[in-house]
C-alpha cells in the first residue's frame, strides 16, 4: 500500500516536472522571460531528480555523483570564457550521450528476454556512442585544434559508416531471429556482437562529424543536441523513467526542428549535408579583383557620422571581442544622430545556433531591431551604411555569385549592396568556411582593421568628443 502510494506521488512529480519543462521552454521563446524559463526547467529537473532518488535504497551514491559532477560542471563553467561556450555546448551535448551509452552497457548485463527492450538497449547505445564521438570531433573543430579531414580520411569515413549500418542491421536482425524462435544464438555471441557494436558506435560517431566542414557545422551541432535528447528518451525508456522520457523528447524533438532550420539557413539538404558533403574543400581559387582600401577610425567616425541609415551586422569576431555592448553603445550614437539603425542577424553567425541574439540580448538591444537576410535584404541598396562586425562567411559575396565556391548557394546577409560597407577585423585572414571573401576587395569596401571592440570603442569616443 505504500509503495503504491508513493508510485503515485512519484508520477505526480514525473507530470509536474514535465509541466515545468514544457513551460520553461515556452519561456524561452521572449527574451524579456528567457531568464526565468531556464529557472524553471531547471527547478522542474530538480524535482524530477528528487522524486527519482527519494526511490533508491541507497542514495548516498548517487547524492555523491550529483555533488561532484555539479562541482566539476560549475567549474568548468566559470572558468570558460564567453567565446568558448559554444565548445562547451558541444561537450555537453556529448555527455549527454556518454550517459545514455553507459546507462545501456549497464542495462545490457540485466536484460530480461525482452527483444523489443533488447533493440532499446542497442538503439540507445549507437545513438549514445555517436552523439558522444561526435560532439568530440564538433568540440575539436570549434576550437580549431582539428580543422577537418582529407579526402582520403572523408572517404574512408563514408565507408565505415556504410559499414556500421550493415553491422547494426545484422546485430537487430539477430535478435529478431532469436525473438521469433527461428535459430538461437548463444548468449556469448550476442555478448561479443554487442561489445563490437559498443566500439562501432564510437568509431561511427567520428566517422559521421570528420567529413562535415565548412559552413555545415551549424547543423551537425543541432543534430548532435537532437540525438542527446533520443538517446536521453530512449535511456528513459530502459529506466522506465517518465520524466526522462519527457525530457529527451523535448530535446530531440526541438533540436530536429533547429537542425531543419538551420538546413535551410544553409540552403542545403541534411542528405546533402551528411553524405556529399563540399565538392572542394579548400579556399576558393577564383582570383579577386580589386583592392583593399583600409581605413581609419578617423575616417571612419566621418562616414559613419554622415549615414541615415545603417545596418550593423555582428559576426564571431564580435564574439571574440566581447564587442556587444560597445556595438550597442555605437548604435544608441548613431540612432541620437538622425540615423536609423538596424541590426542584421544571420541564424549561423557566431559559432553556435542564436549566438549573436544572446550577446545582443545580453547587452539589452531590443529584439524588434534584429532582422533576418530575407527581410533586409530586398532594402539593401537603400542603406547609407552597412557596419560588419568581426563577420566573415554570412556576408560573404561569393555565396552568391561565384558558382564553384564551397559556399555557393548559402544565403547571406548582401551587404556588399549597400551604399558602403565598413568591415572591422583584425587581418585578411579568412572565416570558419575557409573561403576568401572578395567583400573586402569591392568598390564601396573600406577595411577598419584592428580589434573590433577597439575598433567601435574609437567610433564611440569620436562620436562624444
Ligand atoms: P566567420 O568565422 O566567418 O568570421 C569571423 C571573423 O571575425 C574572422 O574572419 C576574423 O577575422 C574576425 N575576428 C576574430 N576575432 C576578431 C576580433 N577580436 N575583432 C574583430 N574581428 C575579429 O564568422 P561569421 O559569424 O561570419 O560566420 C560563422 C561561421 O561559423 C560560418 O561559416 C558558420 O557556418 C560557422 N559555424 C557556425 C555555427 C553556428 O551555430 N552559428 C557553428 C559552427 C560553425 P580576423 O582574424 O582577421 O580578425
Amino acid at each position: 500500500m505504500i509503495d503504491l502510494d508513493f508510485q503515485i506521488v512519484q508520477q505526480l512529480g514525473y507530470i509536474f516536472s514535465a509541466m515545468l519543462f514544457i513551460y520553461g521552454l515556452k519561456m524561452l521563446s521572449k527574451e524579456d522571460t528567457a531568464a526565468r524559463g531556464n529557472l524553471v526547467s531547471s527547478t522542474g529537473m530538480f524535482l524530477a531528480v528528487l522524486v527519482t532518488i527519494v526511490e533508491i535504497i541507497n542514495p548516498l551514491l548517487v547524492i555523491s555523483a550529483i555533488v561532484l559532477g555539479g562541482l566539476i560542471g560549475s567549474i568548468f563553467a566559470l572558468k570558460v570564457k564567453m567565446t568558448s561556450i559554444p565548445e562547451m555546448v558541444a561537450l555537453f551535448n556529448g555527455f549527454g550521450g556518454l550517459s545514455s551509452f553507459f546507462l545501456a552497457w549497464s542495462e545490457f548485463n540485466n536484460l530480461t528476454t525482452s527483444s523489443l527492450i533488447m533493440l532499446i538497449t542497442y538503439a540507445t547505445v549507437i545513438i549514445g556512442g555517436v552523439t558522444f564521438s561526435g560532439s568530440v570531433i564538433a568540440f575539436l573543430k570549434l576550437s580549431e585544434m582539428f580543422k577537418g579531414g582529407n579526402n582520403f580520411l572523408n572517404q574512408a569515413s563514408r565507408w565505415f559508416l556504410i559499414f556500421s549500418l550493415i553491422f547494426i542491421a545484422i546485430a537487430a536482425l539477430q535478435i529478431v531471429v532469436s525473438s521469433l524462435g527461428i535459430y538461437s544464438f548463444n548468449f556469448e555471441i550476442i555478448q561479443q556482437v554487442f561489445i563490437a557494436l559498443l566500439i562501432i558506435s564510437i568509431l561511427s560517431g567520428l566517422a559521421f562529424v570528420v567529413p562535415i566542414g565548412g559552413g555545415d557545422m551549424p547543423v551537425v551541432i543541432s543534430l548532435l543536441n537532437s540525438l542527446s535528447g533520443i538517446a536521453a528518451a530512449s535511456a528513459g525508456i530502459l529506466l522506465t523513467n517518465t520524466a526522462l522520457i519527457v525530457a529527451g523528447c523535448l530535446v530531440g524533438a526541438s533540436g530536429l526542428v533547429l537542425t531543419l532550420i538551420m538546413a535551410k539557413s544553409m540552403n542545403r539538404t541534411l542528405y546533402n549535408i551528411f553524405f556529399v558533403g563540399y565538392e572542394s574543400s579548400g579556399s576558393s581559387s577564383a582570383e579577386i579583383d580589386g583592392e583593399i582600401k583600409p581605413i581609419s577610425a578617423e575616417d571612419a567616425y566621418l562616414v559613419v557620422e554622415s549615414a541615415r541609415s545603417a545596418l550593423i551586422v555582428p559576426g564571431y569576431g564580435m564574439a571574440v571581442a566581447q564587442a556587444q555592448h560597445v556595438v550597442k553603445e555605437l548604435g544608441d550614437l548613431l540612432e541620437e544622430n538622425g540615423c536609423e539603425v538596424s541590426f542584421g542577424i544571420h541564424p549561423v553567425a557566431g559559432r553556435m545556433p542564436g549566438h549573436m541574439n544572446v550577446l545582443l540580448a545580453e547587452a539589452n538591444v531590443s529584439y524588434d531591431n534584429l532582422l533576418e537576410p530575407k527581410d533586409i535584404n530586398p532594402k539593401m541598396d537603400t542603406v547609407d551604411i552597412a557596419i560588419v562586425i568581426g563577420a566573415n562567411d554570412v556576408v560573404n559575396p561569393s555565396a552568391t555569385e561565384e558558382p564553384g565556391s564551397p559556399i555557393y548557394g548559402m544565403p547571406i546577409l548582401e551587404v556588399h549592396r549597400a551604399k558602403t560597407v565598413m568591415v572591422l577585423k583584425r587581418s585578411m585572414a579568412s572565416g570558419f568556411a575557409g573561403v576568401q571573401n572578395p567583400l573586402f576587395f569591392k568598390e564601396n569596401s573600406r577595411m577598419l582593421f584592428g580589434d573590433a571592440k577597439e575598433s567601435i570603442s574609437k567610433l564611440v569616443a569620436e562620436f562624444k568628443d
